[in-house]
Order: structure tokens, then C-alpha cells, then sequence
């Protein structure tokens, strides 16, 4: 059986945790959010990075941070997570859907701008399969109308566009280390921050509400509850995990660079026979083989498909339903444009396993399953 997905592990966890419970300090901000958040900015030359229990609560804070008026809106595209809208919710803004583009999934920048009212505040992008949006295009359009972007980068840790780091891009970037990303602490994520204007308030928001961060670096003599706030911070275990990957990365990312590289070679007879679709990455963006898709005629297609591997014991799954579509969405949200790729593209598409140290006897495997099913 190749399942589609295992968790990050790369041989230190357990030492670096058990170092963690040595110190006495379990709680968060210790010496491995320290180093973590440390060495995330310095990797991918960000402002400010701070550590979080998730990647939604990294988007909570940037929605938060961005302090909406009831009634403001946020434009994202429909095809991503929950999270991605959720967190617009909580910011108190009203989600606005617009398309993608077919070649990477990601939002349309063309389509951007035509749903841009006078209550937009903020656009944010996500980064689909690591393979970055068109952020030139993209930025231009929230600085002619003075918006905020934010990058959903949970799936998007050490990919590049115009060879600046994901997350770096945008006023705001979250990462995820969630179990299925590229790099991981169970659950957990980053916010990074570019104007340091935003660097106090965000550690007040992170701390519930007080100035604690600010008391911990000897800044004042006492802290107090000075903000609306929550609890983001995540436990020195779970960051001393992710500490060990870190330092690991650069041997991740070409791993899993490895695997992405091989299944696309592998399928270019498939792709040029016209039986699938594989996944275009611009010259300018540099991905992280967070996924490998490819994409079927159609939905009944791909429901054979996923259906032919699983017989052939290989865990394969579809991705994202339209939030439009979806109840919350319905109640919530709201689709502006046309529907032209989101729901057709999303339905064709299936994922093939893809994990740090998969091997290429597994990867090869796959890909002979996948080529009997079609004849
Ligand atoms: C994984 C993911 C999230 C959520 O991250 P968590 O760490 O699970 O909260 C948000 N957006 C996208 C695009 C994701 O892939």
C-alpha cells in the first residue's frame, strides 16, 4: 500500500523534544520558537516572523491585524481551503469568490480588479500547490486601490517568486506546518509580517490581548491586558519538532523536488497523448513539490480513477469543492464573475502520494498504476 500522504519525520524530533521537557519550558516562546522564528526570517529574509498553533491562526491574525469595518470586503479565490475564507469571517469582513486560472489554480489576477468596490480592503492570494500567483500584477492592482494583500502560504514554504521567498511577498504571509505540509509540528503555522508597524500589535493579539512579549524582552516592568487578543502561541514540544526539519530543509525540499520532477517526466507521453492534464509552473516561480496533480477529462473519470489506484493499493484524493458552493460559503460569501474554471478544473483534478522520502520504487509504482487505467 503507498499511502498519499506521510508526516515529515527526519530523525531528530524526539531528540530536540526531549531537550524541551530538559529545559523545563513546554509552554511557547522558548528557546525553539526563538530559534525557529529566528531562523525562518533569516532564510527567507522576512521582517518578522512569529510562530502560531496553526495556519488558520496565522490568517486570523493577519484578518485581525488588518482591523475590518463591518461590511468591508475581502477578495480570495473559491478554490482553497476553508481556512482562507474562515479567517476573513473572524476578521469581520465579507468574503468575495473570483476565479482561477486553469494552468496553476491559482487566482486570476485578471479577474481581480472587476470585483473591486469601495468596500475592499484586502486581497488574498493563495499559493495552490506551492506554485506562486502572479504577485507584479497582483500587487500593482492593491496599490492603485490601496488594499492589503495577504498570502495564504501554507502550502507554499521555500517556493520563490522572482526568486523572493513565498510569505514575503504580500503585507502578510502564513505558513502551515500542519502534518500534510512540507515541513511540520503536527499542527502549527508562522505569520510573517513586512511593515514593522504591525510587529507590536501582532504579539499582543498572539499573547491574549497583553504586552507580554514586550515584559519577556525586559521593554517594560509589568504587563497588562492591553487588546483584544487569543492564545497563539504554539507548545515548545510541538516547535522543537519542527526545529529538526528546519534544519533538514534544504534536503526536504529537494527530495520531495525529486518526486514531483520524476512523476512529470514520466506522465509527459500521457500529457502529449491529450489523456491528462499536468501542472504548469511559470519560469519565474520556483515550487516546492508540495503536490503532484494531474487533471482527467471530468468528474466521472476522475471518480474511476481514484477508484483503479485505490485497487491497485495507492492512496490517491481529489482536493477543494468550491467554498462558493459549499453551505458556509452560500450563507457567507459571495461568488463575483463568472464561474469558468473553479468548478469544471476542480472537479478533473486528482493528486498522486507525494511525501518526504518516498521512494522511487514507490513513485515508479504509482505511475505504472496510473498508466494502466488508461488503455
Ligand atoms: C493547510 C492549509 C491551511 C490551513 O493550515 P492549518 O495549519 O491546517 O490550519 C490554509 N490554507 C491552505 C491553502 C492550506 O493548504
Amino acid at each position: 500500500m503507498i499511502p498519499f500522504n506521510v508526516p515529515p519525520f527526519v530523525g531528530d524530533e524526539l531528540k530536540y523534544i526531549e531537550q524541551a521537557i530538559n529545559l523545563h519550558k513546554i509552554s511557547g516562546d522558548g528557546t525553539f520558537t526563538k530559534k525557529c522564528n529566528a531562523w525562518l526570517e533569516e532564510r527567507f529574509a522576512a521582517q518578522k516572523v512569529l510562530l502560531t498553533t496553526s495556519g488558520t491562526s496565522a490568517l486570523d491574525m493577519a484578518m485581525l491585524l488588518c482591523k475590518f469595518k463591518a461590511g468591508d470586503e475581502v477578495i480570495l479565490p473559491s478554490y482553497t481551503f476553508s481556512s482562507t475564507a474562515t479567517a476573513i469571517l473572524v476578521g469581520g469582513a465579507v468574503p468575495v469568490f473570483v476565479d482561477i486560472r486553469p494552468d496553476t489554480m491559482n487566482i486570476d489576477e485578471t479577474k481581480i480588479e472587476a470585483a473591486i468596490t469601495e468596500r475592499t480592503r484586502a486581497i488574498v492570494v493563495v499559493h495552490y500547490a506551492g506554485v506562486a500567483c502572479e504577485m507584479d500584477a497582483i500587487i500593482d492592482i492593491a496599490k492603485r486601490h490601496n488594499l492589503t494583500v495577504i498570502e495564504d502560504a501554507a502550502q507554499a514554504v521555500m517556493s520563490t517568486y522572482k526568486g523572493r521567498a513565498c510569505g514575503t511577498l504580500g503585507d502578510f504571509g502564513c505558513y502551515s506546518f500542519h502534518e500534510t505540509k512540507n515541513y511540520s509540528m503536527g499542527e502549527g503555522g508562522a505569520l510573517l509580517i513586512k511593515n514593522p508597524a504591525y510587529n507590536e500589535r501582532a504579539e499582543i493579539l498572539r499573547e491574549k490581548g497583553t504586552n507580554r512579549s514586550k515584559f519577556f524582552r525586559g521593554q517594560i516592568d509589568k504587563y497588562t491586558w492591553v487588546d483584544v487578543g487569543d492564545s497563539y502561541l504554539p507548545s515548545e514540544l510541538n516547535v522543537a519538532y519542527l526545529w529538526a526539519q528546519l534544519q533538514r530543509a534544504e534536503e526536504v525540499n529537494q527530495n520531495r523536488l525529486a518526486t514531483w520532477q520524476f512523476y512529470y517526466d514520466a506522465f509527459q507521453d500521457l500529457a502529449s497523448a491529450g489523456k491528462i492534464e499536468l501542472p504548469s509552473v511559470p519560469p519565474h516561480c520556483r515550487h516546492n513539490g508540495h503536490m503532484f496533480w494531474l487533471k482527467l477529462k471530468d468528474l466521472e473519470e476522475r471518480t474511476r480513477f481514484i477508484e483503479h489506484m485505490r485497487g491497485e493499493g495507492i492512496g490517491c484524493v481529489f482536493h477543494y469543492v468550491p467554498l462558493h458552493s459549499a453551505p458556509a460559503g452560500k450563507k457567507y460569501c459571495r461568488f463575483c464573475g463568472e464561474d469558468v474554471y473553479t468548478t469544471r478544473e476542480s472537479e478533473r483534478l486528482v493528486r498522486l502520494p507525494m511525501y518526504y522520502g518516498m521512494t522511487q520504487h514507490d513513485s515508479a509504482q504509482v505511475v505504472d498504476a496510473a498508466k494502466k487505467f488508461f488503455p
